[in-house]
């Protein structure tokens, strides 16, 4: 479990703060003395990760998800490098697509497919990549991954793709946020103040909207727009 309680509370031997959660489907990969990681979460609805909602907070889950096992797998496995290679929302549909006038089959089955990607974001290392789509091809993109490749084999840049480096400022920012979060539960602020971002409201699809009371008219209450 990941535990940021030393950081969240005074005392982390009297108190301790868990979050908790369910991964919906981890995918690992061997290679040397690597072992690469793919979180992927099933949606019933299309969702993508937004490298700014993962910034300001209100995309924690897969990155929390994605540290959570790289800490259990760093202690199972020791000697081995463990990487993040991707995190993904898979949104569970059946499109229907146009088929193609010539009725190719093929070209039907790779717009069915592209139509299914998962989105989300990934290691911008091309051996990982290739690992992740085996079969990925130069100058494609590719039939399973939001991502397409140059002639020379590497990736287009896209906001989609990580370094390590960018992979860990990435969390250090979701981990400040969980922190800060975190404290403030503890010190008893519970005002609600949902997250409106232009059309981008909290509220919603939030499934406590008929009970849970929030209007913005009354005094105190209103939304907030960053974190
Ligand atoms: S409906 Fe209520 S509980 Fe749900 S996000 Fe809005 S304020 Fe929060």
């Amino acid at each position: 479990m990941l535990d940021l309680s030393p950081d969240i509370v005074e005392d982390p031997a009297a108190e301790r703060m868990y979050l908790n959660g369910r991964i919906d489907r981890l995918d690992l990969a061997g290679s040397g003395n690597s072992l690469y990681v793919k979180i992927l979460d099933y949606k019933s609805g299309a969702l993508d990760l937004s490298l700014r909602k993962m910034a300001d907070g209100r995309q924690l889950q897969l990155m929390v998800y994605m540290e959570e096992v790289l800490s259990w797998l760093r202690q199972k496995y020791p000697d081995r490098a463990v990487v993040p290679a991707a995190l993904l929302y898979y949104h569970l549909s059946d499109p229907f697509v146009a088929e193609p006038e010539d009725g190719d089959h093929d070209a039907l089955v790779r717009s069915r497919l592209g139509a299914m990607k998962p989105m989300g974001i990934l290691s911008a290392e091309p051996a990982v990549l290739q690992m992740l789509d085996h079969g990925l091809s130069s100058g494609a993109n590719s039939a399973y991954l939001p991502v397409r490749m140059k002639k020379d084999g590497t990736p287009y840049a896209s906001p989609r793709l990580f370094t390590e480096a960018a992979y860990r400022a990435l969390w250090e920012t979701s981990r400040a946020v969980c922190v800060r979060l975190g404290r403030q539960i503890l010190a008893g602020n519970i005002t609600a103040q949902p997250f409106r971002d232009g059309a981008d409201n909290a509220c919603t699809y939030c499934p406590y909207r008929e009970v849970c009371g929030y209007d913005p008219r009354i005094p105190g209450t209103g939304t907030k727009t960053e974190n």
